[in-house]
């Protein structure tokens, strides 16, 4: 065993372990007594599944994966599948009870499961990768279908491997696939509001969060940590809110201008070379960007969190997680008790699970929404869930971040116990 391979469990299990603790404090904040601790703490079911894939030189490898399923009370689980080396029991663990809260917070009725391969995805081929999505489905099968867990993509997974996965299960259970899985491609049934769902979603808690700080989008200024597909997305769209963006940082550094950047050059650039920062003579470090007076900072990309240390310089009025792990627990704490409204990535990364509620709707009432429609219905559900876990912050006097695991407790919780601890 490598040191790596050492480390990355280290980190994962330390993840696990931060996720339990966030689960006892909500848990006693709301009054539950320990034993209701115990309940949710680990998944109700987990399967690991070796999964035999002929490669293509004709030699079989066999891979592991796994299926976890956190909770039942509340309805089927829901959660993705992620192909990656770094896949780990207790990081499916901890994702699936995320996933739980996110869809408690949410009012969404699924619990929370999560799923993986442990793979190196780009050392694998077109039909390589087809097999073992294909495998991975037959694996895992007895607990799977749209009443009782239903998959959809994730890190390294994408429409396409949901295609395959749709078509093995619906081989395997004819009568049962409308709903399986969700994130397809819209031929298959998929969502038509989908793509940019994440970003949307930001978007739309930016502008909740707007309101309750008296923030008028046509007169404020927001800075953009991070410009890959999803900061470039986020910031063109507070642009056409009316929005001025000052700054902008990628991967090799910042910029910063007090009147403004010119995003439709900026964007531009970044299609053509990847980067905007390095055709840039004079550049400011990402720590620099952060102290520099905004309405608006959205933290896009992690590259060192924001911890209680740089939190005092900050000079923003609120702050958007949009990449997880961008903010320190503490940090959030910290910013909360100082005025800031900030907006945990539990709540921005929740437009995806919501349009994968509303795809499954629509799978298996035999409908096809239009963009418009789909796009609708998942905006209901995030401003309600913004609506719930701000009210609970105010009440509570918490972080939002704190607010949002309150939220999801509380649902798990409360409908073990209405249930008869289930
Ligand atoms: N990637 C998401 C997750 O597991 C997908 C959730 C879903 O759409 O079911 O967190």
């Amino acid at each position: 065993m490598s040191v790596y391979h050492q480390d990355y469990i280290l980190k994962q299990e330390q993840f696990l372990t931060s996720v339990h603790g966030m689960i006892k404090e909500a848990l006693n904040e709301l009054g539950y007594s320990d034993d209701v601790f115990e309940l949710l703490l680990g998944p109700k079911q987990m399967l690991t599944v070796r999964i035999p894939v002929k490669m293509d030189n004709g030699q079989v490898r066999v891979f592991t994966g796994y299926r976890v399923q956190h909770s039942f009370s509340i309805g089927p689980t829901k959660g993705g599948v992620l192909f990656h080396p770094e896949v780990s029991v207790p990081l499916m663990q901890g994702l699936s009870i995320m996933n739980s809260l996110k869809n408690g917070l949410l009012n969404i009725p699924f619990g929370g499961a999560k799923g993986g391969v442990i793979c190196e995805p780009r050392g694998l081929s077109f039909h390589e990768l087809e097999r073992l999505s294909r495998g991975y489905i037959q694996a895992i099968r007895p607990v799977i279908g749209p009443y009782q867990d239903i998959p959809a993509p994730d890190l390294f997974t994408n429409s396409q491997v949901m295609a395959w996965m749709m078509d093995e299960y619906s081989k395997l259970c004819p009568d049962q696939s409308a709903g399986f899985i969700t994130g397809k491609p819209v031929v298959l049934g998929g969502l038509k509001s989908r793509e940019n769902s994440a970003g949307r979603g930001i978007v739309l808690f930016i502008s909740e969060a707007a309101k309750k700080k008296g923030i008028d989008l046509n007169q404020a200024t927001a800075i953009i940590q991070g410009f890959g597909s999803l900061g470039s997305y986020v910031a063109k769209s507070l642009m056409e809110a009316g929005v001025n963006i000052t700054g902008i940082s990628d991967a090799y550094g910042a910029i910063y201008h007090s009147s403004g950047l010119d995003m439709d050059m900026l964007i531009k650039c970044r299609d053509s070379f990847g980067t905007i920062t390095k055709l840039y003579q004079h550049t400011l470090t990402s720590q620099e960007l952060w102290e520099k007076p905004c309405d608006i900072m959205v933290l896009a990309a992690v590259s060192n969190p924001i911890s209680k240390k740089n939190v005092t310089s900050l000079q923003s009025r609120l702050v958007i997680e949009a990449a997880d792990g961008a903010v320190t627990d503490e940090a959030a704490e910290q910013m909360s008790q100082n005025g800031i409204l900030f907006i945990p990535e539990i709540l921005t990364s929740s437009g995806d699970m919501t349009s994968s509620y509303i795809e499954w709707a629509q799978n298996r009432q035999g409908l096809i929404w239009s963009k418009e429609e789909g796009e609708q219905r998942v905006r209901h559900i995030l401003a309600d869930a913004f609506t719930r876990v701000h009210h609970i912050a105010e009440e509570y006097n918490v972080s939002m971040k704190k607010a949002a695991c309150f939220a999801g407790v509380y649902n798990l919780a409360e409908s073990a116990r209405i249930r008869g601890w289930f």
